[in-house]
């Protein structure tokens, strides 16, 4: 009652009025990802236009929901880009599924901080089960998976950037420590001055990014005609490294790039880390996904040879952003890293070898209690339902690539594995650009572009998990009249 009392005083809100608006909430939410094909899937707004939309300052008494409502349609809404709408085919999906959405939200209500266990035991505990459950759908080698007890396990980190990040600084740490054991007078800025890292020109630019955080250099090696990096590369790449004095340690592989979807060969790769020392993280924040399907597994052969792994169950697995899933086969390598004990976050059970302190595996302190989302969405889909989802995307992905193959005035500029097709326009690179900036004008789809080698490429990317044939179908339809359009002279 006490309780009742306060709350009802210090909230604009009580519980019985959020039971009633969190009725709405759901109502509002579920119309809206029904009906989002009404809305024009890319917004038609020009920087700065909510400002003038909203009052200069916060509201000194409380507006009503209503009103607030009523802005999230005429302010918000013209103003966001739909990702979840089956019109939608840029970039790599984002992730959105109900049973995500009610995991998500009960993990807002939680709203606990789970830095370490006893700042909230499920939260740790349910992460670390929820690791290997996912871990052992993708079949990874059992060294990563916590439950084997060989010092592996996984952490679910924001973002692929920051997995890549606290993987690289991991391996930094790492090889500093061997370094001073066999000369203990270097200095570390000395050590980190030769270290050298490498990835390859497709990666993603946070690992570039990585490398600068880091301050270490960041070697981007050429990949095959395929846009895949080779064993052979990285082999030049070291003799001329290690003849002038540097030190190779990290290698971040791509299984999936962001531009063509290729997958570096790890198999090549891996073999040459082991015997180098050298760190090997995979980056497969797409694709990583498609290997709970058996079909795509083999795309993964060669993790036994990685350190870390890495990959966005918010991106393909339906689970709610954020959620970047990384495991590891040394724990003692993170945590070695980033350990800081100060006493106000010690307690009891820390040194039990049955608990994880995730703090101790990221960059932030504070966590969300984020496996709760996971553990809806592997419980309400079931791995059979997860393995149904991406399949029928890649299929999607097929038959939009037999569309375009049936034309000639096109063609594909990758091998389709997975969901995303690169094709353009056979011709230059300015009609390329022209047809793109027509396609996302119009805003019935929206697709982003990418440079491949010399070429200017349109990527296309099946997105919605409520996205059928039809929108195939329908978004191969606007290509082809702006196509015409094009060809008539159309301004
Ligand atoms: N790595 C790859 C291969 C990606 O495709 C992306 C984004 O699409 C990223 C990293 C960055 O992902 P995040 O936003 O989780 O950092």
């Amino acid at each position: 009652m006490l309780l009742f009392t306060y709350w009802n005083q210090t909230n604009s809100m009580d519980f019985e009025e959020f039971r009633k608006r969190g009725k709405e909430m759901v109502d509002y939410i579920t119309d809206y990802l029904k009906l989002i094909e009404q809305r024009a899937v890319y917004p038609a707004v020009q920087p700065g236009y909510l400002r003038s939309l909203i009052p200069d300052s916060a509201p000194q008494e409380p507006d009503s929901f209503e009103d607030l409502m009523w802005d999230v349609e005429r302010v918000i809404m013209p103003g966001v880009t739909h990702w979840q709408s089956p019109h939608f085919h840029a970039y790599f999906p984002a992730a959105c599924s109900f049973p995500g959405l009610l995991g998500d939200m009960l993990s807002g209500a939680i709203g606990c901080i789970g830095f370490s266990w006893a700042a909230s035991p499920a939260c740790s505990e349910l992460e670390t089960v929820m690791l290997d459950w996912l871990g052992k759908m993708l079949n990874l080698p059992e060294e990563f998976l916590a439950v084997t007890g060989n010092g592996g396990g996984g952490v679910i980190q924001g973002t692929a950037s920051e997995s890549t990040l606290v993987a690289l600084l991991a391996a930094r740490k790492k090889m500093i420590t061997q370094m001073q054991e066999k000369y203990p007078d270097l200095e570390e800025v000395t050590i980190i001055s030769k270290l050298v890292a490498y990835t390859s020109e497709q990666s993603h630019s946070s690992v570039e990014r990585a490398g600068l955080i880091a301050s270490v250099k960041m070697r981007k090696l050429p990949t095959d005609e395929k846009f895949v990096l080779r064993g052979e590369a990285l082999k030049q790449a070291l003799e001329e490294d290690k003849a002038l004095g540097f030190v190779p340690f990290f290698l971040c592989a791509t299984l999936g790039t962001t531009s063509s979807c290729a997958f570096d060969n790890i198999v090549e790769l891996g073999p040459l880390c082991t015997s180098e020392n050298i760190w090997m993280h995979i980056d497969a924040a797409y694709a990583g996904s498609a290997f709970i399907c058996p079909e795509f597994r083999p795309l993964l052969n060669g993790v036994e040879f990685a350190d870390s792994f890495n990959f966005n169950p918010h991106k393909w697995l339906l689970v709610n952003f954020d959620c970047s899933a990384m495991w590891v086969k040394k724990r003692s390598e993170l945590i070695g890293a980033f350990k800081m004990d100060p006493l106000y976050l010690k307690h009891d059970h820390q040194d039990s070898v049955l608990i994880t302190d995730y703090r101790h595996w990221q960059i932030p302190l504070g966590r969300r209690f984020r496996s709760l989302k996971m553990w809806f969405v592997f419980r309400l889909y079931g791995v059979k339902g997860l393995q149904e989802h991406i399949r029928k995307q890649v299929n999607l992905a097929h038959e939009f690539e037999s569309l375009v193959r049936q034309d000639d005035q096109f063609e594909i500029v990758n091998d389709v594995i997975l969901g995303l097709v690169c094709f353009r326009l056979k011709g230059s690179n300015d009609l390329n650009k022209n047809l793109i900036k027509r396609i996302n004008e119009m805003r019935k789809i929206h697709i982003v572009p990418c440079q491949l080698q010399d070429k200017f490429v349109l990527r296309f990317a099946v997105c919605a998990p409520t996205t059928e044939s039809k929108h195939i179908q329908y978004a191969w339809q606007q290509i082809k009249e702006i196509v015409t359009q094009l060809q008539q002279g159309h301004q």
